[in-house]
């Protein structure tokens, strides 16, 4: 490993401070893990940088960000603290410098068959924020020569800025989600306390009691629903939720999920078809998530529809993806409300008079749809019908 002359020294030194300034400037986590990645590969000349963080609960690391976008789909694979190079990293909190890490005994054969690069030298070193690991960032295939010692300094130093620019990115996360959280409860609280108040005056009319108490039912089980499906989001945004990919026969999927909407769909008096091709390729997929995500969509397109509306659920596969499409012919969303559609929290103004929800539906679909290396979009008319469309490849990595 040689020495590079001081002046060129100097100035990795100085590009070092520029980059690790403007981390600490981002709040946004995902933005700044990006930053990170690229702050790496550009820092230490390496073809390739990527960052696992360190799952307290589950006791694993996990990759979260890859500079190579073609490869992105390595992204959220889970790595072993045991035989591994990056939990090596993690349990010894200390760096390393590997020259041939395909013959490295640590090398964890599951990233190799994930990724398309294959990595020949390997330089890793811990994230330390406040005694404790919160992750593993690594620089791949130096571009010329071999990771050096002076290489190891920068990208340590780097991961020690990095590391606290995360926890605050988290904090800040947190925070922000909580205040919002706490907004939405006061609404339905408000109106608990002052139906509740109502019901204690012995003046009022016997006639309407019955109205305060559905009032009551009806905000409680919405606050229920926010606690939950604001858990589940939670989970899902910290990588808690760790997916279950199994195969996928998706009719009977599709089945249960209609079934499991039948008595809102017969309440509000609206027709659910499905719509399916004879035959149709196996999903490797987690079940429970995408049945959650139609069972959204569904329970969506029934709650903004008109009465004796129809919704149809129709599924069809195309050149390695299944696309399904959920379709009503219900009130429709105004476009100056699409970019927000997908938001936590969002909800098209004047739909709380509409149906009940928490804003949060789409966000939680969005999310698994993606994590599965899918997509969804929607299509929509005003007075006509909306129609939101899940592409799902059928093997999205490992
Ligand atoms: P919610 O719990 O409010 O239904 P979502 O995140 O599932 O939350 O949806 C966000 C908002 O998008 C809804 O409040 C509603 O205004 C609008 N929306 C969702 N699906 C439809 C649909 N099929 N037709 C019309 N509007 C919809």
């Amino acid at each position: 490993m040689k020495n590079a002359d001081p002046s060129e020294l100097l100035e990795r030194y100085r590009r070092l401070n520029e980059l690790a300034r403007d981390l600490a400037s981002t709040l946004e986590l995902s933005a700044l893990l990006n930053r990170i990645v690229n702050a790496a590969s550009e820092l230490c000349y390496a073809q390739a940088a990527s960052i696992l963080l360190y799952d307290e609960r589950e006791g694993q690391l996990r990759f979260e960000t890859i500079t190579n976008p073609d490869d992105s789909w390595a992204e959220g694979i889970v790595v072993p603290v045991e035989n591994s190079i990056a939990g090596w990293i993690a349990t010894n909190r200390r760096p390393i410098i590997i020259s041939d890490v395909q013959h490295d005994p640590r090398h964890y054969i599951e990233i190799a068959k994930a990724t398309d690069i294959v990595t020949d030298s390997l330089l890793g070193v811990p994230l330390i924020a406040k005694h404790k690991v919160v992750g593993v960032l690594e620089v791949i295939n130096k571009l010329t020569g071999e990771f050096t010692l002076e290489d190891q300094d920068l990208l340590l130093a780097l991961g020690a800025q990095a590391a606290v620019a995360i926890e605050n990115a988290r904090l800040f996360q947190q925070s922000d989600q909580i205040s919002e959280l706490v907004h939405e409860l006061r609404t339905p609280l408000t109106s608990i306390n002052m139906s509740a108040k109502l019901l204690l005056n012995p003046q009022f009319p016997e006639t309407s009691r019955i109205e305060l108490v559905e009032m009551i039912l009806g905000e409680s089980q919405r606050l229920a629903k926010l606690a939950a499906d604001f858990l589940d989001l939670s989970r899902l945004e910290t990588g808690r939720i760790q997916y279950q990919r199994q195969v996928i026969d998706l009719l009977p999927l599709l089945r249960a999920s209609i079934q499991l909407v039948k008595s809102q769909s017969e309440e509000a008096g609206i027709r659910i078809l499905l719509e399916k091709p004879e035959t149709l390729p196996l999903l490797r997929a987690d079940y429970d998530q995408i049945k959650q995500v139609i069972i959204n969509l569904l329970s969506n397109a029934i709650k903004y529809n008109r009465p004796g509306g129809r919704v149809t659920l129709s599924v069809g596969a195309n050149q390695g993806e299944i696309l399904l499409q959920v379709q009503d012919s219900g009130v429709g969303i105004p476009e100056e409300s699409l970019p927000y559609l997908f938001d936590k929290f969002y909800r098209v103004p004047g739909s709380e008079e509409d149906a009940r929800g928490t804003g949060l539906g789409l966000s939680i679909s969005k999310r698994i749809i993606e994590d599965h290396g899918g997509t969804i979009t929607v299509r929509t008319q005003v007075g006509v019908g909306t129609t939101f469309t899940v592409h799902l490849p059928l093997t999205p990595g490992p």
